[in-house]
């Protein structure tokens, strides 16, 4: 089998209303920008995958891959592999790609990815994971609907100027059900939007005194709480507090700067995204070491359904895996529905917070290509 074509298009996929990420302040985000690539292979099997990037991608993909990957072997993962990390010195990451190739495979193994990866569960607990700031009244009403629809865990910003109303949210939460819903927090401290004023920088001090609140809450863990390079902070963060889990790594990139987080301590739980951080089997490996360290993995999922599919099967595939990332915040625009709107069907959770992962052979993408088609910006190859 050979690749023949690998065809990509940027998609500009309109939000239903607006959608105020805490991370990027000052921003109404108003679109689901992603890079859909098509690996074609002469045996007529298609790999998909999709970047949560925009024109910046789909060029590097053009320029830096696409020459290398055509009349290449589709199963030879781990040279073509070599190729997306040499592309990063030159341009944006497209560790995206790699997910193509485990589409094919499995395609042509008539497999899901998880299973070929070893099954490690068919279904994956989710946490809802809402991204604006909300008023404590509003949140306890969103968590009540939560709960109603099967969600067991939530994920909540901390961004204000003033942390205490941010705490206000968590108290009003436990105060409203009790410890009927996990609670994660993402500070979103490890860095700054380019371009924006962003978010109040926290600081050890303030990062430890946050975190001392949040054990009192029986808050599960505190994402980012930290500099992403501040290895030696998050260590020492993490060797005072024994009642919250430490997470992140989500634009942590390639498997050494993983080796150099588990390595120095500085996370309890690694949260890679297999679009962001490297090749999907190349995040199996980083797995493989977090379980012989005896920590958690729990990837990292914002931007599009293929995306959310992917790191499914990755979470499915990985015994030590705890949690699956489900980006849903109604009423804003995005929700899974907006989500996962370049897909025919939208993923859910069941009345016991599991996501199940889909039986289609490969990762089960199942493209609307008519909305595809309609949305489509630019196209290459
Ligand atoms: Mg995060």
């Amino acid at each position: 089998m050979r690749i023949t074509r690998v065809h990509s298009r940027v998609v500009d996929l309109p939000l239903p209303a607006p959608f105020h990420p805490a991370w990027a302040r000052g921003r109404n985000q108003t679109n689901v920008l992603l890079v859909l690539v098509s690996v074609e292979t002469d045996a007529g099997l298609i790999g998909h995958s999709a970047a949560h990037a925009g024109l910046e991608a789909a060029i590097t993909v053009e320029r830096f891959i696409s020459p290398y990957w055509i009349g290449q072997d589709p199963t030879g993962v781990e040279p073509l592999s070599a190729v997306l990390r040499d592309a990063e010195i030159l341009g944006p990451p497209a560790y995206f790609m790699e997910i193509a190739l485990w589409d094919i495979i499995g395609k042509q193994a008539g497999l899901p990815v998880y299973k070929l990866w070893g099954g490690a569960q068919n279904q994956v607990a989710a946490y809802c994971a809402t991204a604006e700031l909300r008023s404590p009244e509003q949140r306890v009403e969103d968590i009540h609907l939560m709960l109603d629809q099967g969600y067991r865990a939530v994920k909540l910003r901390f961004h204000h100027d003033d942390v205490r109303r941010d705490l206000g949210v968590v108290e009003a939460i436990r105060k409203a059900v009790g410890n009927r819903i996990e609670i994660m927090i993402d500070a979103n401290q490890a860095g700054i939007e380019p371009g924006l004023t962003a978010h109040r920088i926290w600081g050890f001090q303030r990062a430890l005194a946050v975190a001392r609140e949040l054990e009192q809450l029986d808050v599960l863990w505190l994402e980012e709480p930290l500099p992403r390079y501040d290895y030696a902070g998050l260590a020492r963060l993490r060797e005072k507090l024994d009642g919250i889990k430490i997470a992140g790594g989500e634009d942590n990139h390639g498997i050494h700067e993983f080796k150099l987080l588990i390595d120095r301590g500085c996370f309890d739980i690694l949260q890679p995204d297999a679009l962001l951080s490297e090749g999907i089997f190349q995040l199996r490996k980083v797995a493989a070491m977090a379980e012989a360290a005896h920590l958690e993995i729990a990837p990292h999922t914002w931007g599009n359904g293929i995306g959310l599919l992917a790191n499914l099967h990755l979470a499915a595939s990985t015994p030590n895996c705890t949690w699956l990332e489900f980006p849903h915040d109604p009423p804003s625009g995005f929700t899974a529905s907006s989500r996962d709107q370049m897909l025919r069907e939208t993923l859910s959770i069941d009345a016991q917070g599991l996501v199940a992962v889909p039986d289609r052979p490969g990762f089960g993408f199942i493209l609307d290509e008519d909305r595809i088609s309609h949305y489509t910006v630019a196209e290459f190859g």
